[in-house]
């Protein structure tokens, strides 16, 4: 799309730059097909262009990740089957999210490629896979303003409604770190969506901790993340009853997003119906039952990959994300 307000594109990361009228550009996958009045804004003037920031895509430590927030969906899929993981890759099996996580998108080969962590998380849609990803592994926001401030916000308070965030105008997101703790977590995901291949109408992690805590993700189901958390010594053993308690607690009807991916109905339903799958396979001895990923964009059952780690699902090719293009979008 022409963005014909657009007076000078300026390539910076210095917070100190930003002006009114000013949008920071990351893959420019929502700038570009929203144009300059993207989410209802003043027209833009100017676009900070953070290409050529040369930030590092993922960092790997003793502590955990760190994911600028340039890192682009591409990038980050590559992540579970990399050198720079090491002996690390076989102790954090929370990795196994990423690659749902980003099949979530079910987008396009261009935003695929374009699009970037940071980019998901300041559009802040309920649907944003990056958003369940790094709010389910307790991911650290940090976030640039001016004059070298600098502060730290979990993920999962980033995003606070529909399309808004914590962001200040001109505030920009450095990266999110990971924390080796939640990476080394027993993991379960699950994902539903009204139609096939279509955007996500319910996105819940589950996470086991190494203490017994139990710690529940929803997202795309509602307007913003919402996690529970059962404390050691219930932890996995959690009851049902226990858990349909807490959703009850934590989600207020008006939370429940609408639009023409679902129903608040529906989502909520599904929110219940998938948060207790998920309490079942962490209760369960690791393995029993299998690894259960759902959603539309993997092999039917019929033909099940070797291994049932999400690692060995296969990527879909470009043509058939093309396809798929208009649905996810
Ligand atoms: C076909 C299609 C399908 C899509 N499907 C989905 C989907 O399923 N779920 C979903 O959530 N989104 C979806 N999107 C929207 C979009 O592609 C993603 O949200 C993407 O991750 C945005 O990243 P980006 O780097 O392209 O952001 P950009 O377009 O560069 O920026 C988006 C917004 O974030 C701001 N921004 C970017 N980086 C920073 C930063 N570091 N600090 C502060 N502000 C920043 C920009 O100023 C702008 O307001 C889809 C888009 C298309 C075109």
């Amino acid at each position: 799309m022409d963005m014909n307000t657009i007076e000078a594109v300026v390539r910076t990361e210095d917070p100190a730059e930003w002006r009114d009228g000013d949008a920071w550009l990351a893959g420019g996958t929502v700038l570009f097909s929203y144009g300059s009045l993207a989410f209802g804004k003043e027209p833009l003037r100017r676009l900070l262009d953070l290409g050529a920031a040369g930030w590092p895509a993922v960092t790997v430590t003793e502590t955990g990740i760190e994911l600028a927030a340039t890192c682009t969906v591409a990038e980050l899929y590559a992540l579970p089957s990399s050198d720079v993981l090491g002996k690390r890759a076989a102790a954090w099996p929370a990795l196994n999210l990423v690659r749902p996580c980003c099949d979530s998108f079910v987008a396009s080969f261009k935003v695929w490629n374009m699009s970037t962590v940071g980019g998901n998380l300041c559009t802040s849609l309920p649907a944003g896979p990056m958003i369940s990803l790094c709010a389910a592994l307790d991911g650290g926001a940090t976030v640039l303003g001016p004059g070298g401030a600098r502060r730290t916000v979990p993920v999962a308070d980033f995003v606070t409604g529909d399309g808004k965030n914590c962001l200040a105008p001109g505030e920009l997101l450095r990266s999110i770190h990971l924390p080796a703790s939640a990476l080394a977590a027993r993991v379960a995901f699950r994902r539903l969506s009204l139609s096939n291949l279509g955007r996500s109408g319910a996105l819940l992690v589950g996470r086991l901790d190494a203490d017994g805590t139990l710690v529940f993700t929803v997202t795309a189901a509602t307007k913003r993340p919402v996690q529970l958390r059962f404390g050691a010594p219930h932890g996995a053993a959690t009851s049902a009853a226990a858990l349909i308690e807490a959703l009850d607690a934590a989600i207020p009807a008006e939370l429940y997003h609408n639009d023409i991916h679902g129903l608040p109905a529906w989502r909520k339903d599904m929110t219940y119906r998938l948060a207790e799958e998920i309490r079942a396979e962490l209760e369960a001895p690791a393995g029993i039952p299998p690894v259960h990923i759902s959603g539309d964009f993997w092999p039917p059952p019929q033909t099940p990959p070797p291994h049932t780690s999400p690692q060995h699902h296969t990527r879909r090719t470009a043509s058939s994300q093309a396809s798929s293009q208009q649905e996810g979008a």
